[in-house]
């Protein structure tokens, strides 16, 4: 299997039959993308920025951030990059910007909710990632948007500041979009849809709340999988509504790199999986190892089953 997934590096990520999925790295840090890019990154479908954020004794400024962007944008050398929006709260507490202790943080102030109580900081996030990305295809996505609402707050905000930045000093060719890990999200994704640039799915976060299990329990976790049919039903949503209105659908969750849930995912029509880097060998190769209407004809049964136990069965012989 090693060997294999070594012969398929520098390959586009494509099934048996030559449909094409795109194949990007999630990375944490940086300085990794070039790694990710020797391992046959596509480009880099989830830059966990907070991890930047937490190597700081305060919010880092925009001058820093720029550097830092610019290091993963130049190892890209013009592939893709989705840079997630800072993340904080819930299990990823960042020490100088403190919120009141609360009973449940998952279900807190976390994700663009808490961003969205500093929005100065998140203005010189997004800033810094269009000048960063001058020339570069840049894709920005926001963290545990709920609704259309909040999605709207930051397009008015990212908008302005487009308007103040010259197009000879910042990115051009922009996407915003949403990530898709709360089920509000994923039973709205056709009015979201209408106005977002792209949907990537985080099955992490989507799958703790769809099944109300706690992503870290010592106990649970093992039971919470994203391949039970109830988040099953959520992509399918999600990406049914992106493709009717022409958006493409990544999955950056653990899932994406899950080798039973691969032909699910590509049969539900997702465009992009996006997996730790040292992950990306193995997933090309994954795909390579089933057709398209295989894969679709998983989903469709994978969707009518009862259990996460029952669709893991279904993939015995894949
Ligand atoms: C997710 O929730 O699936 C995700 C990719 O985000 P994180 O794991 O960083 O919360
Ligand atoms: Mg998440």
């Amino acid at each position: 299997r090693a060997a294999e997934a070594w012969d398929h590096r520098f390959e586009q990520g494509q099934t048996r039959d030559g449909h094409r999925i795109e194949v990007a790295a999630n990375l944490g840090n940086t300085a990794h993308a070039a790694d990710a890019v020797t391992r046959g990154a596509e480009g880099v479908g989830l830059l966990r920025t907070e991890f930047l954020f937490m190597a700081h004794a305060s919010a880092p400024d925009r001058e820093t951030q720029i550097q830092e962007y610019r290091q993963a944008i130049e190892a890209l050398d013009g592939r893709p990059l989705v840079a997630r929006t800072l993340d904080v709260g819930g299990d990823k507490p960042l020490p100088y910007w403190p919120v009141p202790q609360e009973d449940n943080p998952f279900l807190g102030l976390r994700g663009i909710r808490l961003a969205l109580t500093q929005p100065e900081v998140l203005d010189t996030q997004l800033e810094a990632l269009l000048i960063a990305a001058k020339d570069r295809p840049l894709r920005i996505m926001l963290p545990m948007v709920k609704d259309i609402a909040e999605f709207r707050r930051v397009r008015e905000r990212f908008d302005q500041l487009l308007a103040a930045l010259p197009e000879t000093e910042r990115a051009t060719d922009v996407q915003l979009g949403v990530m898709i890990e709360v089920p509000s999200s994923a039973l709205l994704a056709p009015t979201l849809a209408a106005e977002v640039d792209f949907f990537s799915i985080g099955t992490n976060d989507l799958t703790q709340y769809t099944l109300a299990i706690d992503r870290g329990h010592p106990e649970l976790s093992a039971q919470a999988d994203g391949l039970h049919p109830a988040v099953l039903r959520l992509i399918q949503m999600t990406v049914e509504a992106a493709h009717a209105q022409d958006k493409w659908v990544g999955v950056c969750g653990e899932l994406a790199s899950d080798s039973g849930a691969v032909p699910i995912l590509v049969g539900l029509g997702v465009d992009e999986l996006s997996v730790s880097a040292r992950q990306i060998p193995l997933v090309k190769a994954r795909l390579r190892e089933f057709d398209l209407m295989t894969g679709q004809q998983l989903a469709q049964q994978a969707l009518t089953q009862a259990t996460s136990a029952d669709v893991r069965d279904l993939l015995e012989n894949v």
